[in-house]
């Protein structure tokens, strides 16, 4: 395998949702941990899959949307 085509399937891998390990598609908005600091949203950001992310890690829209449900769930 060239150095190349492992960059490649690096990038590849990052682009897999952290939570459900979906590959992410062009068109899709994903968060990042910077979008979701940007939110200051403290009890969101406390949230253990929000908390497992790295600088690289991104979570489909599908699966920010429950965690944004859980948090404000448990926010009553
Ligand atoms: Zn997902």
């Amino acid at each position: 395998m060239d150095k190349h085509v492992k960059v490649d399937m690096e990038i590849l891998k990052i682009m897999d949702c952290l939570v459900c390990s979906k590959k992410k598609e062009d068109f899709e908005v994903w968060s990042n941990k910077i979008v979701i600091a940007a939110t200051y949203d403290s009890e969101l950001q406390n949230h253990e899959s929000i908390r497992k992310m790295t600088k690289k890690s991104m979570i489909c829209h599908d699966c920010m949307q429950s965690i944004i449900n859980q948090v404000n769930e448990n926010r009553k």
